[in-house]
Parts: C-alpha cells; structure tokens; sequence
C-alpha cells in the first residue's frame, strides 16, 4: 500500500505564521467601528479593543442588545410587547417582562418629575400624525384623544407585574425613550466584555464609555436651522448625551411646524424651542429627559432639571441662542 508521508511542519513555519497573524489581523490594539440600520435609525459603535478576537464579539453582542430590544419595544411591529399591551391593557391586565416593567417604572417617574411633559401615553395623540404624509388630526378628534392621555391612566402592579389601561382609548409609545435605553444596554454589554473606551450613537443618543484615550470624545450640537453647521462643541467622556429637535420629523403648513415632539397638555407639536441637549451618566435618562425639557422650554425646563442633579441641558431657542443649565465649562470653544 502506498502511504503518503505526513507533510512536515517546521517549528518556524509555526513560528512565522503566528507572528504574520499578530501582526496583520488579531493581536493588535486599535480602534475598531461599524455600523448598522437599527430602531429606525443608524446605529454606530466605535471602541478600543486588544484585538480583533474582542472588539468583533463585542459590538456583535452590543448591537444584538439594541436589536433585542427593539423588538421588544417597538410599536412598529404588531408582535412586540408593548404593541401587545396597547392591544389588550385596557379590557385586563397584562403580565409584562420584568425589563419592560422596569422602564414603565423610569418612564413614569420622569413623568412625574417633569410634571407630565414626558409621557409615554402622548400616543393617543401622537398616533394621529403622519409626519410623512403630513396628515395632522382636527380639533375634534384631538380633544377627544387628549382625554386619553396622561400616564395616571398605566396602572402598574408590583406583585403580579402587570400593567392595566384605566380606560379604552389609553395607549404607549416609548419612542421618547427606547432608543435611549438600548444605548445603554449596549455600552454595558460592551463593558461586560473588557471594552473599557467606547462610543455608541443612535442617531440623537449618543453614549460614551471612559474617554477617548487620553483625551475626551469631542461631540457637536448640530444647528436645528442649518443641519451642516454646529451650534456648540462638547468635551465628553463616561457620560451620555441625548438631542431632541424639531427637525428630526417635520411638516410645514401655514409657516408652523408640526413635529414629532408633542406637548401632552395640548397634543400639538411644541414650539417652545428648537432643541435641547441633556448630558448624564444615564443615556435612559437623558433620553427621556430632552424630550420632557423640549416641551417644558428654557425657563420651566431649566427649574425642572434641579430635580435631576446629575444632569446638564443645553437648549436652543427659537432665536437660534443657547442656553446652559449650569455646567458651562462642558462646552468646548
Ligand atoms: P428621536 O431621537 O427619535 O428624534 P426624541 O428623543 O427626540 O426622539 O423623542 C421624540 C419621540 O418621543 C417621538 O418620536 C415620540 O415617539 C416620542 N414623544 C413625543 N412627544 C413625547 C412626549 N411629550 N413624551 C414622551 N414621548 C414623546
Ligand atoms: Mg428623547
């Protein structure tokens, strides 16, 4: 029988091809980024990692989280958890996850403590705008919607862990919130991997893990007026920064500006001012927060944020000038 010689693998060849493998893909620290379509915006995460081997499963893990959670919160998809409770709270309670009831709980304080300017049942009003297709309610059925509007209405039970709707009508949008949430989920799971310098950004959340090696991260505020310019430059490191404007989603009709931010008092887009930006430790918070201090405007929102000692705000006026809460020595030159 003919044997075929086992090939013969010289200790140098092993010994160059680990050297050539350190040296070309996995062994090296470096900044590592990438990018994806996620909770109906574009979700980046660049980090600092050892090597390849950690930076890779890293941000898979940390967008696998955001995408998880989407999926939960979403009320663009018929089967997620929330779209399930604003189908049946109403008639009976419904057992929720302990996560989901967890938020519920933040986003009700919030609520609270911005006496009702963020509040996830704005939805009944919210609903009836299509800022695509620039459909907005009339009077009538605007007011009949407010009447359905106020987080009073979520009736939540510790014991079972359930959620009730006090009254048909009432339902929840955690589109203030969510994407906030998930983008600090995702910087923990990173952490849980060793990453110790990263940034996360979701379109208007951004969170920053440690600095930027050495330095902090450098981070703009874009003009809510003139997108490509912007109106403030900040030094950021281990914290999180959120910025709700009037420019995201928007129509005009008859010079107002209807957008995506509504005041739950009135159900109307609020005009108090163009944008606010919250700086914390907590991207959940600041989140919730500039949404909640959008409708609240300078003067109440300024007054409102002593109740949030950890965190900062920066609004735009309809001026176009800027106002800072109290930590000015944040914003850059
Ligand atoms: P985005 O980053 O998506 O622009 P924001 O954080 O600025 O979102 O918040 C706006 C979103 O919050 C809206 O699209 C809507 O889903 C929700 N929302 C609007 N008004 C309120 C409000 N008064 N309280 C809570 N959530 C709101
Ligand atoms: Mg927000």
């Amino acid at each position: 029988m003919w044997v075929k010689k086992p090939h013969r693998v010289s200790c140098c060849t092993v010994c160059l091809a680990v050297l050539w493998f350190s040296q070309t893909t996995a062994l090296r620290a470096e900044w590592f980024n990438d990018e994806r379509t996620l909770m109906g915006t574009q979700v980046r995460i660049e980090l600092w990692a050892d090597n390849a081997l950690q930076a890779r499963p890293a941000i898979s893990a940390a967008l696998a989280e955001i995408a998880r959670i989407d999926a939960a919160m979403s009320v663009y998809r018929d089967d997620s958890e929330v779209s399930q409770l604003n189908q049946h709270a109403a008639k009976a309670p419904v057992r929720i996850s302990a996560e989901l009831f967890e938020l519920l709980e933040r986003a009700i304080g919030v609520f609270e403590l911005t006496e009702g300017a963020f509040d996830i049942t704005y939805a009944a009003a919210g609903v009836l705008y299509d800022f695509r297709d620039a459909q907005r309610p009339d009077e009538q059925a605007l007011g009949q919607a407010l009447q359905s509007v106020g987080s009073q209405r979520l009736l939540l039970d510790h014991g079972s862990r359930s959620v009730f709707f006090s009254q048909p009508g009432v339902r929840i949008d955690l589109g203030g919130i969510a994407k906030g949430y998930a983008v600090e989920r995702a910087t923990a799971a990173l952490q849980r991997r060793g990453i110790h310098h990263a940034l996360i950004t979701a379109g208007g959340d951004s969170r920053f893990l440690g600095d930027r090696r050495g330095r902090p991260w450098r981070i703009g505020i874009r003009d809510p007026r003139n997108l490509e310019r912007s109106a403030a430059l900040l030094s950021i490191a281990d914290e999180a920064i959120s910025t709700s404007g009037d420019y995201e989603r928007f129509f005009v009709e008859d010079g107002i500006r209807y957008h995506h931010i509504l005041d739950p008092t009135t159900g109307r887009s609020s005009q108090a001012v163009t944008s606010v930006s919250v700086i914390g430790p907590d991207a959940t918070i600041t989140d919730a927060l500039a949404t909640g201090l959008f409708v609240l405007g300078v003067t109440k929102g300024k007054n409102t944020l002593k109740k949030f000692p950890a965190y900062d705000a920066i609004f735009i006026d309809r001026q176009g000038s800027l106002h800072v809460s109290k930590n000015v020595s944040k914003l850059s030159d």
